[in-house]
């Protein structure tokens, strides 16, 4: 109930004052975790404004602390901060890590990821706080709070995949960015940014993982009746890495010059891997009117049929035709 929630946000709340501090004020966290984040590029005010932390490498820095303190066992666990050894003693999930807290669109820390600072490959990049009542993950995108207001200013929202995207993207002054951290983008979360703006443009990771999860992302949010547009970076690049190869101004020429519908932008994927084999193409073309049908304003889906056939030199009506099949068999 609401006092069982106010609890978990509250202990949360705590924690990230308490990983805040240890960044800040500790040896260690100085160290370790500010110099980290340094060398990443991002600045004080950042780590302030979004309440950066580090969780100090030992098993129960943070548990000890807050049972001292007086919080409850129960809530520890609940918000997965500490884990319950089989003789019923709790640790720390969080060790030796930075620590991103997450927001709840009102501001309140529900939930937080961990990057770990080792290279080796068996140690997890990141750790999430596992779902609890508060914390809903295909509810929650990361970075909302502090996009919210731009988003609506701006009419769009830019859509990364991880919490140093949204961080790099917000600093170079793009504040309308959020991430859907975590978990692969879900209905909930499109449903969300769709209170604020009706256009989405995806600025996911220029690798086969990011493409696949871009493909993906588009249908859905057309699905949504949503606009969406899609920027790819350069192979190997993320929002994050490219804004500080290049700098603010260069990047936000990328994103002007980029900038694709997601036809041009599906189209030009497709067709790549297609090559000139007829019966490929017919696929792609079949492919892209599909995302078409997925459009619910019939209006909009026709002027982008229009849109396709120009690009693809197919016949208008054949597209047509084929469209109106699809959005019978769905029907
Ligand atoms: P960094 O720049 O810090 O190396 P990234 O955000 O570029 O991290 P990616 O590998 O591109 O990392 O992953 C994108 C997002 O997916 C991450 O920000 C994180 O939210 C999530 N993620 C990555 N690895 C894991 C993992 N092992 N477990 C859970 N979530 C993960
Ligand atoms: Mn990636
Ligand atoms: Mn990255
Ligand atoms: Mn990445």
């Amino acid at each position: 109930e609401e006092n069982h929630r106010e609890s978990l946000m509250i202990v949360s709340g705590y924690a990230a004052k308490f990983f805040h501090e240890s960044l800040l004020e500790t040896e260690e966290g100085q160290n370790i975790g500010l110099s980290y984040f340094k060398e990443r590029g991002f600045t004080s005010e950042t780590i302030k404004k979004f309440e950066l932390g580090y969780s100090p490498d030992q098993w129960e820095a943070f548990t000890a602390k807050a049972l001292k303190e007086g919080y409850q066992q129960q809530f520890l666990e609940e918000t997965g901060l500490s884990v319950k050894r089989d003789n019923g003693t709790l640790y720390d999930r969080y060790r030796g890590r930075v620590m991103f807290p997450i927001h709840s669109f009102t501001g309140r820390v529900i939930a937080f990821g961990g990057r770990t600072l080792k290279t080796d490959k068996n140690v997890p990049k990141y750790i999430n706080s596992p779902e609890s009542e508060i914390y809903h993950k295909s509810n929650i995108l990361y970075g909302l709070y502090f996009a919210k207001k731009a988003i609506r200013d701006e009419d769009n929202c830019y859509l990364v995949e991880g919490y140093a995207d949204v961080l790099s993207v917000h600093q170079a002054g793009i504040e309308n960015v959020v991430a859907s951290s975590g978990t692969s983008l879900t209905v909930e979360q499109i449903r969300l940014i769709g209170r604020f703006t009706k256009n989405v443009t995806i600025l996911y990771d220029g690798d086969a993982a990011g493409i696949k999860a871009s493909l993906r992302g588009l249908d859905m949010i057309l699905e949504e009746g949503l606009n969406v547009k899609v920027v790819l970076f350069p192979d190997g690049h993320d929002p994050d890495s490219y804004v500080r190869l290049v700098g603010t101004s260069a990047f936000k020429a990328h994103i002007d010059k980029n900038r694709k519908d997601f036809i041009l932008y599906k189209t030009d994927i497709l067709l790549k891997e297609a090559g000139n084999d007829p019966i490929r193409r017919a696929d792609v073309i079949r492919e892209i009117v599909e995302s078409i049908a997925k459009i619910p304003d019939s209006i909009k889906a026709s002027v982008f049929i229009k849109e396709c056939s120009h690009i693809l030199e197919i016949d208008e009506r054949a597209l047509l035709s084929e469209l109106n099949k699809m959005r019978l068999n769905k029907a």
